[in-house]
């Protein structure tokens, strides 16, 4: 798998950075790139909700992948990272959204932080979060669907807590039918 990140509006380089390390080694064998600052579009804003809609941010980072010719080949993927509370349609909030199967992938940084939940400031347990929620999306371009297994990466994380129990990998059956 050939990854590109597109980070959108402010995103810690260094929480990027680690992310790319830890993406090559849960998928071996990928590469992983981190492309220049792209900006969230207002239009993606939901003023009633004071939300951003992952879907369309999701279009957007597909939009914007395609425009630069990074998903020519079969193994290229785009995820798309953001620093703004994203909520889908029927939810209160998602913590990410993908195309399943396909080729794009979003993921916002907005509800992984601790401080969001009133706990301090820790960019350690903020990585940890993002790597999970990534490679979860990244799974579902491969066609995974949510595994019941709650240590599995493709388990659906409700909450926080969910997210933090899982690991950042995939289950032995999960992984069988990845597609790399
Ligand atoms: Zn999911
Ligand atoms: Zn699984």
């Amino acid at each position: 798998m050939k990854i590109s990140v597109l980070p959108m509006g402010e995103v810690e380089e260094n929480v990027l950075k680690t992310l790319q390390c830890r993406l090559v080694k849960v998928f071996s064998g990928s590469t992983c790139k981190i492309m220049p600052k792209f900006t969230v579009p207002k239009e993606c804003y939901n003023i009633v909700r004071q939300q951003y809609n992952s879907t369309l941010i999701l279009r957007e980072t597909l939009r914007l992948a395609e425009l630069a010719e990074m998903l020519g080949s079969r193994e290229d993927r785009a995820l798309g990272v953001v620093d703004v509370d994203l909520y889908a349609e029927g939810l209160n909030f998602v913590f990410g959204e993908a195309q399943c199967p396909g080729k794009v992938a979003v993921i916002s940084l907005y509800r992984l932080r601790p401080e969001f939940y009133g706990a301090p400031k820790n960019e350690g347990l903020l990585i940890e979060r993002a790597v999970k929620e990534a490679v979860h999306e990244l799974g579902h371009t491969f066609g995974l669907r949510h595994c019941l297994n709650p240590l599995c990466v493709m388990h659906f994380s409700l909450h926080i807590g969910m997210t933090d129990r899982k690991q950042a990998e995939f289950c032995i059956s999960c992984n069988s039918l990845m597609d790399l």
